[in-house]
Order: structure tokens, then sequence, then C-alpha cells
């Protein structure tokens, strides 16, 4: 299991988001996978990005 971590999406837990530039405000970013737009992700490794993803297909699915 690696223990390397990594920024992803704290919605879906993709990798796959990536900052957005131009605020005064600070960084936001954006999740191509759920759509997310905020200014929080989080840095997670393998085993929490799987949470996060369990999380969010079962929340999907409601
Ligand atoms: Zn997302």
């Amino acid at each position: 299991m690696s223990k390397k971590k990594v920024k992803v999406c704290p919605r879906c837990g993709s990798k796959s988001i990536t900052p957005v530039l131009g605020t005064i405000t600070g960084q936001l970013y954006k999740c191509p996978n759920c759509g997310y737009y905020g200014p929080f992700i989080i840095e997670a490794n393998e085993e929490m990005i799987e949470e996060i993803k369990d999380d969010y297909e079962k929340n999907s699915k409601e």
C-alpha cells in the first residue's frame, strides 16, 4: 500500500482536480469528474482516496 499523498477532490476523490487561476481571495480548484468548485482540496493516500470514492458513490445513488 502506497503511503504517498496526492491532491484529490474532497467530494469524489478524483485526482483530476485542477487549480483555477485568477482570484484575489486565493486559489480555487475545479474537479472535472463531479463538478466540484471551491477553495478546498485534500491530500490523501490511496487508502483515503478509496474511502472518499466509496462515500461519493453511496451518496450519488441516493
Ligand atoms: Zn470531484
